[in-house]
């Protein structure tokens, strides 16, 4: 549960990322994929931000927009009231900065295959950053890199094996142990479990907590199962077509969802006590494509609820009284 007077730790203004595509032939007007459109959100200290959509509704996007790890094309981003970035008034945070903060933003990929490099031991992956942001001295690099593996349930001697001798879900704690020995205090993990067995995401979830609470640890959890990130979460954004369209407490917004998105996204997660009653709602068709956004609110094409105002005229965010925010001409 989020409590009063906690801290916001990482503020996301306006954030916008565009990508060129090819032109139509003999169209002048440049075309983009607007993957990130005007997404704000703050982020508070110690606590876990859910964002969850659809794959391409741009929420891996954000995550490393807000990173650096892609330029942005519009927004603001402020961590720990530094700002890294706010394009409209052309600031950015220099490369020696953000060298320096680097270290304290940390992110966890979902392919716990793909993010390790299989020519490298263990304990060269997990140390590459440890040496190169001089997290301690020479010395004691070995230490640090053992002492973060048993932190995530490996076996200290595990620096001297590669990733292919190790399970999903054992390269995964890999892949948290090389984060966490930068002693970050901001994690993005994207998509953490989804590569991962059942039985096995609910034991890396489980490492995530304790190491959020051992280290006073603030994660931005991207996901797009719900019933994971209802679980996982403090707050929940939902996002589709590169815009949130609903924020709030998690509890709330799962219990209580307002925008229709929301509903028919909850809809879709399996029943979880026998007895438990759910009406299923079937969205039409799929999420367009970035390219050709639908006019007025860009859920109309499959809302069961869409008016003619719909069509025309983008909603607004509202903050109702149970502090949840929601963009829906119904509320
Ligand atoms: Fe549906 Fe209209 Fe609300 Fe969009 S604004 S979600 S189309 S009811």
């Amino acid at each position: 549960m989020i409590k009063q007077k906690e801290k916001i730790i990482f503020e996301v203004s306006n954030l916008k990322k565009y990508y060129p595509v090819r032109k139509k032939f003999f169209s002048r007007q440049k075309q983009y994929a607007k993957s990130v459109d005007g997404v704000s959100f703050a982020i508070k200290e110690n606590s876990i931000l859910g964002l969850v959509g659809e794959s391409g509704c741009g929420k891996s996007t954000i995550g490393k927009t807000i990173l650096g790890l892609t330029s942005p094309t519009g927004g603001k981003v402020t961590f720990r009231d530094k700002i890294i970035f706010d394009v409209e008034n052309n600031i950015s945070i220099s490369n020696g900065e953000m060298t320096k903060l680097r270290s304290e933003m940390q992110i966890i990929f979902q392919d716990p295959y793909a993010s390790l490099d299989p020519s490298k031991s263990v304990g060269q992956i997990v140390s590459e950053g440890i040496k190169k942001h001089k997290i301690v001295s020479k010395d004691k690099v070995e230490e640090k890199t053992r002492e973060m593996l048993e932190l995530c349930g490996l076996d200290a001697t595990s620096i001297f094996k590669y990733p292919h001798e190790f399970s999903g879900g054992q390269r995964q704690r890999i892949g948290i142990a090389r984060a966490l020995a930068m002693n970050p205090k901001f994690i993005v993990c994207d998509e953490p479990t989804a590569a991962l067995d059942v039985s096995i995401q609910s034991q890396i979830l489980n490492l995530m907590l304790d190491l959020k609470d051992k280290f006073g640890l603030t994660y931005l959890f991207i996901s797009h199962n719900f019933s994971v990130v209802k679980s996982f979460c403090d707050e929940i954004a939902v996002m589709y077509l590169g815009q949130i369209v609903e924020k709030g407490e998690a509890d709330e917004v799962y219990n209580n969802p307002k925008h229709p998105y929301t509903k028919a996204l909850i809809s879709s997660v399996p029943i979880q006590h026998p007895g438990e009653e759910k009406e299923r709602i079937i969205l039409k068709g799929s999420m367009p494509s970035a390219v050709d956004i639908p006019s007025g609110c860009r859920f109309h094409t499959r809302c069961p609820y869409k008016t003619e105002r719909c069509m025309n005229e983008t909603p607004t965010w509202k903050t109702l009284d149970n502090e949840t925010g929601v963009a829906c001409h119904l509320y």
